[in-house]
């Protein structure tokens, strides 16, 4: 299968996921995961109409970025390293992993613009997963409002590695009722109106629960260099 294939497959399985649900298919977003291909494979979601590129470390991202240029909008969506925060802040559009304070400072620091940034919450509560724990992150994003160059455009979250479709759901419907809660404040510097989770084997469930950026490796761009 080439990715234009599988393109394909993904844009019509969010149609009738929406059809089904009553929701404009327009607002899900595929933020292609390239982290695990070549460059050539990540030109190759963009020929397919794919207009996101997603990249968890600052390496992979500086060299896509080198080759493919500023066109896609480029996502970060991995744990970033305070550290790292200068190599990349200036050349993404988004990134999907603020999850404490002291990234939240260097990100305003470094940023020559307000920088769009999706809070990570580790729903699930596992010890391994990063994130801001569920009851902080009221807290977490009205303090942020001290920090001009970050602009709270929405939520993140990654489901636990289960079977259990349920458990992967109630984890969905936690993160969209923590965005109401954030919404509520009206804060200028937290529209908050994402919701970036959803995976290759999740996706369908994230859909259903209001994802509107999906972030698909393994099933779009396949998982090793040289393909599916
Ligand atoms: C790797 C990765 C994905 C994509 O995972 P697939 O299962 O390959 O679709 C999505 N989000 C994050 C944060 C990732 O690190």
């Amino acid at each position: 299968m080439n990715v234009q294939e599988n393109y394909r497959n993904i844009r019509s399985t969010i149609e009738k996921t929406c059809e089904r649900i009553g929701r404009n298919a327009n607002e899900v977003h595929v933020v292609a995961v390239t982290k695990y291909v070549s460059v050539q494979r990540a030109k190759e979601a963009l020929d397919a109409g794919v207009k996101h590129l997603g990249e968890n470390r600052d390496e992979g991202l500086i060299e896509k970025i080198e080759i493919i240029g500023e066109g896609p909008n480029w996502h970060f969506i991995g744990s970033l390293q305070t550290r790292k925060v200068k190599n990349i802040i200036n050349k993404v559009d988004y990134i999907h992993s603020l999850d404490r304070l002291s990234l939240a400072k260097e990100i305003d620091k470094r940023a020559q613009q307000p920088i769009k940034c999706f809070v990570q919450v580790n729903v699930s509560g596992e010890e391994a997963k990063h994130g801001c724990s569920p009851e902080d992150v009221v807290k977490f994003i009205q303090t942020l409002s001290e920090y001009p160059n970050i602009m709270i455009v929405g939520l993140m979250t990654m489901a636990p590695l289960t079977e259990d479709h349920d458990v992967i759901r109630g984890c969905f419907k936690r993160l969209k009722q923590l965005q109401q809660d954030v919404q509520a404040l009206q804060l200028l510097s937290a529209p908050c109106m994402e919701l970036s989770m959803g995976m290759s084997n999740d996706y369908e469930i994230a859909i259903e629960e209001g994802a509107t950026f999906i972030r698909i490796g393994t099933s779009l761009v396949g998982n090793e260099i040289g393909g599916v």
